[in-house]
C-alpha cells in the first residue's frame, strides 16, 4: 500500500489533476449548495468550482451523499407518442464521480444502500454512477456529540469502504491508498511526495484521538430481539413519538433511507417519468399504489427505528445506521434515536 502526501495548499492542483476524468463533488458551503442549520455553518458536497479547498473547518455534511446516487429527485426517462406509437428517451450517461472529503461513516452508508440496490434487482440508475464513482475519504476529527459510529462497529478514521483516505497532519495531508480502483487513481497522480515515518506516526495519533472523541454510545446488543418484544406495546411506541411533528427530515437526510415515488408527468403527447424521495414519516407515503398501512404516527416513528434495527439485521445481518447522528442534530423537536434505542434496551423482555 502506497502512502504519500501533499501540501494543504496544493489540493487544487490535484482536484485540477482529478477533473479530467471526474465530476469533483467537494464539501461547499457556496452558492446554492449552502445551507444553514440551526445558526451553523453547515455544508454539503457540491460541485467544484476549481477554486481552493480549505478543508480545516469541515465537519460532516448536512446532505449525505446518497444524494448523489439517488437524488433527491431524478428523471427517469422521457416518452413521446407518435403515429407509431411511445417512443422512449434515456438519460445520457453522467460522469464519472469523484467525492472528496467523504466521512468515513457516510462511505458504509453507500455500502449498506448497495444491499438494497442490488439484493431483488439490479437498479439501472443507481448502480452506474455508484460503481463508476471514486470515494476519497477524510478522516473525522471533529466529531459532533450526537455522532455514535463506533457503537455500530465504524470508526471516525476508518478506512473499510473508501478508496483513498487523507488525514489531516497539520499543513499537509497524508493519502493512503485503500482500494484497487485507489490505487489506479494514484498511479494517474502527479506531484505527491512519499510520506514520512513521522507523517504515518502523526495520522495515527490522530486517528486514535479522534476515535476518543466518539463519547455518545448505544447498547446494540440484542436490540433486533428486543425490538421484536417490543413491537406491539403501543404505549412505548406512543410515547416515543409523541413530540415528532412528522417532517420527515429524519428520513430525507438520513444517508441509509431510500424510500422514493414514481411519478409521470404528462403535457399533451409527451411528458417524463421521474423518481423522487418519499418518507415513511408522511401520512400520505404509500396512499398512492394504496393505503398506508401505518395510520398513526406512532407505527411510523416505530416503522422508522425497527427498519433500520430490526428488519435490515433479519434480511442482510447488518444494522442500517452509521451513527452519523444528523437525524439528532437536525430534527426540530430534538427527538433521539439513541434514547428510544436506549429505552427498548431496558425493555422488550429476556434476552441477556
Ligand atoms: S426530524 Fe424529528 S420531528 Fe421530523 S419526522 Fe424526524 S423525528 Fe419527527
Ligand atoms: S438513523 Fe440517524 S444516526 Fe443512524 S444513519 Fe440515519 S441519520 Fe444517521
Amino acid at each position: 500500500m502506497g502512502i504519500k502526501k501533499i501540501a494543504k495548499k496544493d489540493i487544487g492542483n490535484l482536484l485540477h489533476q482529478w477533473g479530467k476524468d471526474y465530476t469533483i463533488l467537494v464539501p461547499s458551503t457556496e452558492g446554492d449548495t449552502a445551507l444553514t442549520v440551526h445558526g451553523s455553518r453547515f455544508t454539503v458536497h457540491g460541485l467544484w468550482d476549481g477554486s481552493d479547498v480549505n478543508l480545516d473547518w469541515h465537519r460532516n455534511t448536512v446532505k449525505p451523499p446518497k444524494s448523489n446516487f439517488l437524488p433527491p429527485m431524478e428523471e427517469m426517462f422521457r416518452f413521446q407518442k407518435g403515429k407509431e406509437g411511445h417512443s422512449i428517451e434515456l438519460p445520457q450517461e453522467e460522469r464519472r464521480q469523484l467525492i472528496f472529503g467523504i466521512r468515513p461513516c457516510d462511505a458504509r452508508s453507500l455500502r449498506l444502500l448497495d444491499m438494497i440496490f442490488t439484493d431483488v434487482y439490479q437498479d439501472p440508475y443507481y448502480l452506474p454512477k455508484r460503481n463508476s464513482a471514486v470515494l476519497v475519504g477524510l478522516v473525522c476529527l471533529r466529531p459532533y456529540d450526537s455522532c455514535f459510529c463506533t457503537s455500530l462497529g465504524i470508526s471516525p478514521g476508518g478506512s473499510d469502504d473508501v478508496d483513498l483516505l487523507l488525514t489531516d497532519i497539520g499543513d499537509e495531508f497524508l493519502i493512503e491508498e485503500i482500494s484497487d480502483k485507489g490505487k489506479r487513481l494514484m498511479e494517474l497522480t502527479a506531484g505527491l511526495e512519499d510520506a514520512t515515518e513521522d507523517d504515518i506516526t502523526k495520522a495515527s495519533e490522530a486517528k486514535e484521538k479522534a476515535y476518543g472523541k466518539v463519547t455518545r454510545k448505544i447498547d446494540t446488543q440484542h436490540l433486533k430481539d428486543k425490538l421484536l418484544s417490543s413491537f406491539e406495546d403501543e404505549t412505548y411506541w406512543e410515547k416515543v413519538a409523541a413530540k415528532c411533528i412528522g417532517c420527515g427530515i429524519c428520513t430525507f437526510l438520513c444517508p441509509t433511507c431510500y424510500c422514493f415515488d414514481i411519478t409521470d408527468e404528462k403535457v399533451k403527447k409527451q411528458g417524463a417519468r421521474f423518481r423522487c424521495w418519499d418518507s415513511c414519516a408522511f401520512s400520505l407515503y404509500t396512499k398512492m399504489p394504496m393505503e398506508n398501512p401505518r395510520e398513526e404516527k406512532w407505527q411510523r416513528v416505530r416503522q422508522k427505528v425497527c427498519h433500520k434495527f430490526e428488519f435490515y439485521p433479519m434480511s442482510f445481518d447488518v444494522i442500517a445506521c452509521t451513527g452519523c447522528g444528523r437525524c439528532i442534530r437536525l430534527c426540530p423537536v430534538n427527538w433521539d434515536i439513541c434514547q428510544t434505542l436506549e429505552g427498548i434496551r431496558d425493555r422488550g423482555g429476556d434476552h441477556q
